[in-house]
């Protein structure tokens, strides 16, 4: 083999060697690895016309050597240990200019972690969207660790990434250590909420208006033309669409209805508490993914309760709107999340930016993007709610959003993520709440004080002693 390298990539599952192909497709040269042999041997045959741009190596020695120095080496593993145990490995191979991206979907304290470890080798963490087709075409890619080191791999990655409709590449250093990743997770925990929200308007369709799921792919079809048009309405139209090729009936009618995860979501959600930052939409939707998989339970449910009545009397026009309506608020919690992640990490993390990468390539991309990415340039630190342009649209959407929700509730139909962004919205527009009776309370129980309104200074009140 007499090709030229300087990067390599370890894992030929289903995103690295999409992602090998895409990066030789692009005119880079790349050496490989993975744990089981026989899968190299088969990648590399099966690289077409790429054969001449793969190096197929059979150890972490020969993969090493494959590559001329400074290297960069690639890990697409399952997150958590097989990164920590690669990381050992190359260790004693690699020298202090080599650099290793891990790619995978790493918990961003794991990056964090390994960026403070002091490593041999320099190291990046990344996030990378859009699934197999993304990996193999054009995936959105989120960088996070030194700049130096993310403008060093930055040409790979332009050329890889996806497009936005103005030529952008969807690549895009995000910020310091784990900055790439984090953002990454957050962009699953809109996935997941993004996801949800779709599944809850199938269900009010399906159950609710008692429609045929290839008229709900027709009706999701068309909403792809419009404000909602994005990857994951258009591939529920798809899948709406679908045949079963065993029994002829439509593939969601013949799917279990209990949802997998592997935790992104989850992570979201307690960051979010962490940072004390509201994100009911996700939260709500690594929920109702848990209450899914409880099959069991819930057959139990129905059998002791009944199913609920079920009719719903909305036009398809309300729940589009709906829908509208309860994306908005979703990306608005999202977004003021990462804003209150970078204040509390550090990170100079570019908001507007971050909705451009999301604009293609990864699985959340979407025509709404590009209409956030100009509000939060605006500005950044004001929720995207009171941004002008999705303020008018809340206000025209928002009615149908709370004629849905409360027709879900009048019917006995589960719209948790709908719901809950409702509820987080309706709080939003109340300049007072009702935390004085919680300060009250507080108060009352444990002498934790309050403020006043009449701004006075008279922190407890007129309780007696706590009990
Ligand atoms: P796969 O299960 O398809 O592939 C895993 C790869 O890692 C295989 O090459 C496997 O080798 C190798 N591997 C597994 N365990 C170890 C280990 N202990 N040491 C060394 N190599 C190991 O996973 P994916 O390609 O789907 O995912 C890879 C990463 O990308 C994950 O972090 C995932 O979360 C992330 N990701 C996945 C997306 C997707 O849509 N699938 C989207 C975005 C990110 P072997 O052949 O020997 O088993």
């Amino acid at each position: 083999m007499t090709t030229e390298t300087s990067t390599g990539l370890i894992g030929l599952g289903t995103m690295g060697a999409a992602l090998a192909l895409n990066i030789a497709e692009k005119g880079f040269p790349i050496a490989v690895w993975n744990r089981t042999p026989a899968v190299t041997r088969r990648f590399h045959e099966d690289a077409g016309g790429l054969t001449d741009r793969v190096i197929p190596t059979e150890s972490l020695e020969s993969l090493v050597a494959a590559l001329a120095p400074p290297r960069t080496i690639i890990l697409m593993v399952p997150a958590g240990q097989a990164v920590d145990d690669q990381i050992a490995a190359l260790a004693p191979l690699l020298g202090p200019d080599d650099l290793v991206i891990d790619a995978g979907n790493a918990n961003f304290h794991d990056t964090n972690r390994r960026a403070a470890a002091g490593l041999p080798m320099r190291f990046l963490g990344m996030g990378v969207s859009g699934g197999e087709e993304g990996a193999r075409h054009g995936p959105a890619i989120m960088g996070g660790g030194d700049r130096a080191d993310w403008d060093r791999v930055a040409p790979i990655m332009e050329a890889i990434a996806a497009r936005a409709e103005d030529g952008t590449p969807c690549a895009t250093w995000m910020g310091e250590a784990g900055a790439g990743h984090f953002v990454k997770t957050v962009h699953n925990g809109i996935e997941y909420a993004d996801m949800q929200m779709i599944a809850e308007i199938y269900g009010l369709m399906r159950d609710g208006l008692a429609m045929h799921a290839t008229r709900i792919g027709d009706v999701f079809a068309g909403w792809n033309e419009g404000a909602l048009k994005s990857y994951l309405v258009e591939i529920s139209a798809a899948v709406a669409h679908a045949r079963d090729p065993l029994t002829g009936d439509g593939m969601l009618d013949v799917i279990l209805d209990a949802a997998g995860q592997k935790g992104t979501g989850r992570w979201t959600a307690i960051e979010a508490q962490h940072l004390a930052s509201p994100i009911p939409v996700i939260e709500a939707a690594v929920m109702a993914r848990n209450v899914s998989a409880r099959l069991d339970e819930r057959r139990a449910g129905q059998a002791r309760f009944g199913a609920a009545p079920q009719e719903v009397t909305l036009e398809p026009a309300e729940l589009e709107a709906a829908l509208i309506a309860g994306k908005i608020l979703c990306y608005a919690q999202g977004f003021a999340m990462i804003d209150a992640a970078g204040r509390a990490f550090g990170w100079r993390l570019d908001l507007p930016g971050i909705a451009r990468v999301w604009r293609a390539g990864c699985i959340i991309r979407s025509a709404m993007l590009n209409d956030m990415a100009a509000a939060l340039a605006d500005d950044p630190s004001r929720n995207l709610v009171l941004a002008s342009f999705f303020a008018d649209r809340l206000e025209a959407t928002v009615p149908a959003l709370r004629r849905v929700v409360s027709q879900g509730v009048l019917h006995g139909h589960g719209l948790p993520a709908l719901a809950s962004g409702l509820a987080w919205f309706d709080m939003m527009r109340t300049g007072r709440g009702t935390a004085n009776m919680i300060q009250a309370q507080r108060d009352f129980f444990g002498a934790h004080g309050f403020d006043r309104m009449d701004g006075r200074d008279s922190h407890h009140g007129p309780w007696g002693k706590a009990g």
